[in-house]
């Protein structure tokens, strides 16, 4: 359930951005999620939407920019996203190494009214 302790802690800085900004309430929620961070981009969603209730980010919409993973090539040095089973590079066959790409899990701003 770690999805809901960083809802939690979401809706907070929410709060906080608006509150800064002089708003009464947060109309949209920007995130960056990775498709290697352990992030599920739709378990983040609902519970955003379960943990808002009552704070100043109910109904707030969550827009979520899904990252591929990427992966380098030793050899060549190209960058690549990860295909299912497939781990070799497209452009001279040679295994990819994992990249920090793809392990994103953040706020990536907040709209408020
Ligand atoms: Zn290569």
């Amino acid at each position: 359930m770690h999805e809901h302790h960083e809802a939690c802690h979401i809706i907070e800085h929410g709060e906080e951005e608006a509150k800064r900004l002089g708003k009464s309430r947060v109309t949209k929620i920007k995130l960056v999620i990775g498709e290697n961070s352990g992030f599920d981009p739709e378990a983040v969603k609902m519970n955003i939407e379960l943990a808002s209730e009552g704070t100043m980010c109910e109904d707030a919409e969550v827009e979520v920019r899904y990252v591929r993973t990427m992966l380098k090539c030793p050899d060549c040095g190209e960058m690549f996203p990860r295909k299912p089973f497939h781990y070799e590079c497209p452009h001279c066959g040679t295994e990819g190494v994992p990249t920090d790409i793809g392990k994103e899990m953040g706020i990536d701003g907040f709209e408020c009214e």
